[in-house]
């Protein structure tokens, strides 16, 4: 680390949004299927068209397309 200079003054905030260098999460929307990126303590929600439910990127794929 590198300087990070803490600052006592601020208003007490919880444990959340601290380290900006935070694992962030990557999630898939379920609307418009964008990448949304969110960090912890960040509501799950899309940046790109608002939906509110994200599903979680994981190693496996989705299966998206059923066979018919
Ligand atoms: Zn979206």
């Amino acid at each position: 680390m590198s300087g990070y200079t803490a600052n006592q003054a601020t208003t007490a905030q919880d444990a959340s949004g601290i380290d900006i260098n935070a694992r962030a999460v990557n999630y898939t929307c379920g609307d418009c299927d964008g990448d949304v990126q969110l960090k912890r303590g960040e509501p799950i929600r899309c940046r790109n068209c608002g939906h509110r439910v994200l599903y979680k990127k994981r190693t496996n794929r989705m299966v998206q397309f059923e066979a018919r």
